[in-house]
C-alpha cells in the first residue's frame, strides 16, 4: 500500500465505498490522508451528569439502565426512550430514528453520550446524542462525509491508512524552514489532525498545516503577480491633475492625495498597475477615481467605471458627467437593460473613441464592447464582482490598469487572501466636517416615533431613507418587513404630508432612475426601499435612516447602509428597529451601534460569521484554504509571508529540488481556485 494505492487497499473498503469516497474526491489514500476533520467530539473531560453544562454540547457518561419500546409517532418518525445513570443523578435519553443505535445499547453497559444537555431535577435529558463506547477517549475526528459514509467508518479507514502509510508521507518544507518556524513534520501533522490524544498536539498539527496552506498560497501569488507583471501596458506621462482637483469643489483630503499620487504613479509605468483602494463608506473614492480617470484622458486614453448595480452605475454617470463637462470629456453610461439601440449608439461612440469615460454594470464585460484605446479599468465597490470577472474586464484592451475600489473595509488577512494579486491604498481619513452616525438600537414599539422623527426631519427639508428587508408581505414576514406594503401605509397616514416612494430591485430600471433622480433633487423626502440602496448611492441631505427588523441583515450589509446618511455636514442619525429576543443578535447590532469604524465591524462580522459566509465567497472562485481559520490564525500567516520572501529570495522560480514538492502544491492550489 502507498499514497497513489486505490482506497479498495484498505480493510473495509470496497467497489461501492469507494465510490463514496469518490463523491468526496478522494481517490487514493493519499487524499485520504487529506481529508481532515471538519470538527472533534472533545471526550478529554466527559462529565458526571451533575456536572453536564447546559450551554454547549458536552459529554456525559452514565451506564443503560432501561429500554423503551420503540413508537411511531407519525410517518417516517419513530422514538424510542432509553435510561441511563451515574449512581448519582439519571438521564433520559430520547432517540428519534435510530432504532439501530438503540439496539446496539446494552443494558448494564457504559457509553459516553455526547451532545446538547438539559437540566432536570433529578438529572438530565439528551435528544438523539452521539453514542460512543466507554473506552473511547481524546479527540473524536468528525469527517466532512456523503451519504453512506459515517464518521466512524472514515476514522476506522483513516486509522488503517495512517498504519500503512505514515512513513510514505513526504515533507514538503525544508529542515531550515520548520526549525526556524517551530514547525512539526507533514507526518506528524496529518496523525495528529485526525487523531490528536490533547488540545496540545491539535494545534500543533493545525499550525502546520496552516503555516503550509499559507506559504504555497503566498508563494503563488507572489509568482502569479510576477508573471503578470511584465510592460505590457501603456506608460502614460506624468501630466497635471491640478486643474480637475480645484475643479471639484472641495479640499481633498490628505488620503486621497496620496492615493491620487500613488495611482498617478502606477500609471506612468508600462507594467499596468493592478491596486486596490481601499476606503470606508463617505471617504471620497469616487472623487480619486475621477482624478485618476482625468488623467487617462488628458493622456488620451479612455476609462471603464463598473458599478455592482444600475442604480450606482446610472448615479456615477450624473456624478461624472458634471465633474467633466468643463473639460469637455464626454462620460457615457452602458447597462444590461438599456434597449438595443440606446446601447448600439453608446457602443458606437465607445468605439470611435467620442466617448471618453464610460460607467456601467458588468454589461461592460459581456458585451462586446470594443474600445478605441481602454487606459483604464475601475471596479467599483469590488466584492460584488468575483475574481474571475475581474481577470475578464484585464482581458479587454492592451492590458490596461486596473483599480479596484471596496468600501466593505476588508480584515487584513481576507484582504490577502481575496486581493493578494494587487497593491494596496488605503483612504484612512475622513473630509472634514464629517459627523460620525449616530445610531439607536431600539425595539418595534419605537416604530412610530422613528416616523415622527422622519416626519420632523420631512419639515426642516431634509430626507431620509427607511428600509426593509422585503419587497412584499409573503405569508410569514413580520409585520414591517415589507416595503412596498410599508410605503403604502406610512404615505397614507404617518408621513400623508411627506413625499414618500418605493424603490426596490425588482423594479424597471427606467423607473429606479426616476425614483433616484426624484430623491436625489428633493422632490421626494422619504425613500422607502430595500438593501438596492446599500451600495453607494449619495444624497448628501439625508439625514436619517430607519431599518426595519435590522436584525435580517448582516453587520457589515448594515454598516454599508448607514453610510447612506452622514455625507453631508449635518448630524445625521440611523435608527435600528428589531424586536429580536435574542441576546446574541442584540450583542451583534449593538457593534453597529457602538462604532462606526468600518474596519471594526467588519472584523466582528468575520468572527460571527466565519470567512465562508463573508461574502458568499464561494462563489466568487476564492481559494478555500482547508484548514485555515482567518481571524485566529492572522500571526501564522503573516509568517508564513516572511517565510515566502525568504524561500523566494533564495530560489525565486521554486526550481531547487527542496523545493520541488511546495512547487508541486502551488500548481494545484492555483488550478483549483482557477486564478
Ligand atoms: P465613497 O467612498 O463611499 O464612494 P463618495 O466618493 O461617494 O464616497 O463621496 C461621498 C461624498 O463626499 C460625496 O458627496 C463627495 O462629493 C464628498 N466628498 C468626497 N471627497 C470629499 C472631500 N475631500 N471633502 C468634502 N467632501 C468630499
Ligand atoms: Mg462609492
Amino acid at each position: 500500500m502507498d499514497l497513489t494505492s486505490r482506497l479498495t487497499a484498505l480493510k473495509g473498503v470496497g467497489e461501492k465505498r469507494e465510490k463514496l469516497y469518490q463523491k468526496l474526491g478522494i481517490n487514493c489514500i493519499g487524499d485520504l490522508l487529506e481529508h481532515y476533520p471538519r470538527g472533534y467530539l472533545d471526550l478529554t473531560g466527559s462529565l458526571a451528569i451533575k456536572d453536564a453544562s447546559d450551554e454547549h454540547p458536552c459529554a456525559v457518561r452514565a451506564t443503560v439502565t432501561q429500554k423503551g419500546a420503540t413508537h411511531p409517532v407519525r410517518r417516517g418518525l419513530t422514538v424510542t426512550k432509553v435510561r441511563a445513570t451515574d449512581m448519582e443523578r439519571d438521564l433520559l435519553i430520547t432517540f428519534f430514528n435510530a432504532k439501530y443505535t438503540v439496539d446496539a445499547l446494552e443494558i448494564g453497559r457504559e457509553y459516553i453520550f455526547y451532545g446538547d444537555f438539559i437540566r432536570r431535577l433529578t438529572g438530565g435529558e439528551m435528544n438523539s446524542p452521539v453514542v460512543i463506547s466507554a473506552e473511547e477517549s481524546g479527540f473524536l475526528p468528525q469527517y466532512p462525509l456523503t451519504e453512506g459514509l459515517s464518521s466512524k467508518m472514515v476514522s476506522a479507514q483513516m486509522k488503517a491508512a495512517l498504519e500503512g502509510c505514515q512513513s510514505r508521507i513526504k515533507e514538503t518544507l525544508s529542515t531550515e524552514i520548520m526549525q526556524k518556524y517551530g514547525l512539526c513534520s507533514k507526518a506528524e501533522a496529518i496523525c495528529g489532525i485526525h487523531f490528536p490524544v490533547d488540545q496540545a498536539e491539535l494545534e500543533k498539527a493545525k499550525k502546520r498545516l496552516v503555516f503550509e496552506e499559507f506559504l504555497a498560497f503566498s508563494l503563488g501569488m507572489s509568482l502569479t503577480k510576477g508573471r503578470v507583471r511584465e510592460e505590457s501596458g501603456n506608460a502614460f506621462a506624468n501630466l497635471s491633475t491640478e486643474e480637475f482637483i480645484r475643479s471639484l469643489g472641495f479640499e481633498l483630503t490628505g488620503a486621497q492625495k496620496r492615493v491620487i499620487e500613488e495611482c498617478k504613479k502606477d500609471m506612468c509605468s508600462a507594467v499596468p498597475m493592478s491596486r486596490l483602494i481601499q476606503g470606508d463608506v463617505g471617504s471620497g473614492k469616487t472623487a480619486v477615481a475621477a482624478a485618476c480617470m482625468y488623467f487617462a484622458a488628458k493622456n488620451g486614453f479612455q476609462s471603464a467605471m463598473m458599478a455592482p448595480t444600475e442604480v450606482l452605475a446610472a448615479q456615477h454617470k450624473t456624478t461624472l458627467e458634471k465633474m467633466f463637462a468643463p473639460f469637455g470629456i464626454k462620460v457615457g453610461l452602458l447597462t444590461g437593460s438599456m434597449k438595443a439601440s440606446e446601447k448600439a449608439a453608446v457602443k458606437s461612440q465607445i468605439e470611435s473613441g467620442e466617448i471618453a469615460i464610460v460607467t456601467g454594470t458588468h454589461a461592460l464585460i459581456q458585451e462586446d464592447v470594443a474600445f478605441k484605446s481602454l487606459g483604464l479599468i475601475i471596479t467599483d465597490e469590488q466584492h460584488r464582482f468575483g475574481v474571475r470577472q475581474r481577470m475578464a474586464l484585464g482581458k479587454k484592451g492592451n492590458a490596461p490598469h486596473t483599480i479596484v475600489m471596496s468600501a466593505t473595509p476588508i480584515p487584513r488577512t481576507l484582504a490577502f487572501v481575496l486581493y493578494g494579486d494587487l497593491d494596496v491604498s488605503v483612504l484612512d481619513e475622513m473630509p472634514k466636517n464629517r459627523i460620525p452616525v449616530k445610531t439607536y438600537l431600539v425595539g418595534p414599539e419605537l416604530s412610530q416615533r422613528a416616523l415622527g422623527f422622519v416626519r420632523n426631519f420631512a419639515k426642516e427639508g431634509k430626507q431620509s431613507y427607511i428600509v426593509c428587508p422585503l419587497i412584499e408581505r409573503t405569508e410569514d414576514s413580520l409585520p414591517l418587513e415589507a416595503a412596498a406594503d410599508l410605503a403604502e401605509q406610512i404615505a397614507g397616514q404617518e408621513l400623508v404630508d411627506c413625499n414618500v416612494d418605493l424603490l426596490h430591485g425588482r423594479m424597471k430600471p427606467a423607473e429606479k432612475e426616476r425614483v433616484m433622480n426624484a430623491f436625489a433633487e428633493n422632490r421626494l423626502q422619504v425613500l422607502v426601499s430595500t438593501t438596492v440602496i446599500e451600495v453607494g448611492v449619495d444624497v448628501p441631505n439625508a439625514v436619517c435612516m430607519v431599518i426595519e427588523n435590522a436584525d435580517r441583515f448582516g453587520l457589515s450589509q448594515l454598516h454599508q447602509l448607514r453610510g447612506r446618511v452622514g455625507r453631508g455636514t449635518e448630524q445625521s442619525y440611523c435608527i435600528l428597529i428589531s424586536g429580536s429576543k435574542s441576546a446574541e443578535t442584540k450583542r451583534r447590532l449593538e457593534v453597529i451601534a457602538k462604532t462606526t469604524d468600518g474596519f471594526k465591524v467588519a472584523e466582528e462580522d468575520l468572527k460571527l460569521r466565519g470567512p465562508g459566509d463573508f461574502f458568499g465567497y464561494r462563489q466568487s472562485g476564492l481559494p478555500m484554504l482547508k484548514m485555515a481559520d482567518m481571524m485566529t490564525d492572522i500571526k501564522l500567516l503573516e509568517l508564513a509571508k516572511k517565510a515566502c520572501s525568504e524561500i523566494l529570495e533564495e530560489d525565486p522560480r521554486l526550481s531547487k529540488p527542496e523545493n520541488a514538492a511546495l512547487s508541486r502544491n502551488i500548481q494545484k492550489l492555483l488550478e483549483e481556485t482557477a486564478m
